[in-house]
């Protein structure tokens, strides 16, 4: 969007449009800040009170005089932005997959599998946790958080909850219940891969005990969060969102810094030595996020597990 409207020819190349990517959709108060435009033509629900529990203390309700939190459904969020990006000039273009990135000091080029090519003075990676940018320059692969999620339709579950975050209900990490008006997203997540394992049984014994009725539509998939050496300058490729471990770990929030990473990265192509000045835009996030990984290390080392 920035691009576009800045005057750039920008080209996005992306997987076909689909179900989205798996993701609960919880959109906070900093992240609607960071928009451009306004999304609420895909708001489901704005939050104002969340329940938090453990089974070792009483649910607590915090709630506040204005949403800190809107649910959306990822899908129509991605649709929606895509339009708005549409809107400026950026031109989308559909693949199954990319075959080959190659590079000069002033140009990179990128050849998806069906056999288009595009030529570019910067390319910005914003191809999520398993990034295959950072796969085909041989980049390392990033191990972070786990997540896994489904749907219960409305009338299937016995009682509409609010937005719940339930703490302990798997080591290192939290249950979540997102309310989404025709149905409750339901989740586990893990703050660090191989703590636990998020897993489709694990994810319906939950939602079983919490909404009693199963999942539809289960999948899970890796979170980028912060590690010291993450990759955000590849030759004429910045790397932003998950592909740069831009999302912290204490709940997985990645919204927030998929969307301010990618504002810094198109800030930076449009000023001078973007290989230079984009991870120093970058800088204070990712100092937060070492905080908040820290914090997180602690949090979930002294959490009890209740199952
Ligand atoms: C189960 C789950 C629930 C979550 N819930 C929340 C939440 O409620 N709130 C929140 O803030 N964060 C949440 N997150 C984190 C959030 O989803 C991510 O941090 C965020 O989407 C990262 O954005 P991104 O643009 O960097 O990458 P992604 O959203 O992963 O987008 C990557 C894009 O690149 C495309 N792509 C990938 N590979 C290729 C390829 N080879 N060729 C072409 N295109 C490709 C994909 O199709 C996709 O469109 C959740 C994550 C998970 C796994």
């Amino acid at each position: 969007w920035d691009l576009a409207a800045a005057g750039l020819k920008v080209a996005v190349i992306s997987r076909p449009r689909s179900r989205g990517k798996p993701c609960a959709g919880g959109v906070t108060e900093k992240a609607l800040a960071r928009y451009r435009f306004s999304i609420a033509p895909v708001v489901r629900e704005a939050v104002t009170s969340l329940a938090v529990s453990h089974s070792s203390s009483p649910v607590r309700h915090l709630s506040s005089a204005t949403p800190f939190c809107v649910m959306t459904e990822r899908a129509e969020l991605d649709a929606f932005c895509r339009e708005q990006a549409e809107q400026q000039g950026a031109v989308f273009h559909e693949t199954a997959g990319l075959r080959l990135i190659e590079q000069g000091s002033s140009w990179v080029r990128v050849k998806t599998r069906e056999g288009d090519s595009f030529s570019a003075s910067w390319l910005i990676a914003a191809d999520g946790a398993n990034s295959a940018v950072a796969r085909m320059l041989g980049e390392r692969h990033l191990p972070g958080a786990m997540a896994i999620e489904g749907c219960v339709p409305r009338e299937k579950v016995s009682d509409y909850p609010p937005m719940t975050l339930d703490f302990g209900v798997i080591r290192g990490g939290y249950g979540w219940l997102f309310p989404k008006g025709d149905h409750v997203n339901v989740g586990l997540y893990v703050w660090r891969h191989g703590v636990a394992a998020p897993e489709r049984a694990a994810l319906q014994r939950y939602c079983r005990a919490r909404l009693g009725a199963e999942a539809e539509h289960v999948a899970g998939y890796p979170l980028g969060t912060w590690l010291p050496k993450a990759r955000l300058v590849n030759g004429r490729v910045l790397f932003a969102g998950d592909a740069a471990g831009c999302t912290e770990v204490l709940l997985g929030e990645g919204i927030y810094g998929a969307v301010l990473s990618g504002q810094l990265a198109a800030q930076a192509v449009l000023g001078e030595r973007p290989e230079v000045s984009y991870p120093r835009a970058l800088a204070g996030w990712r100092e937060e996020l070492q905080h908040v990984s820290r914090l997180g290390q602690l949090f979930y080392g002294l959490l009890p597990v209740s199952t």
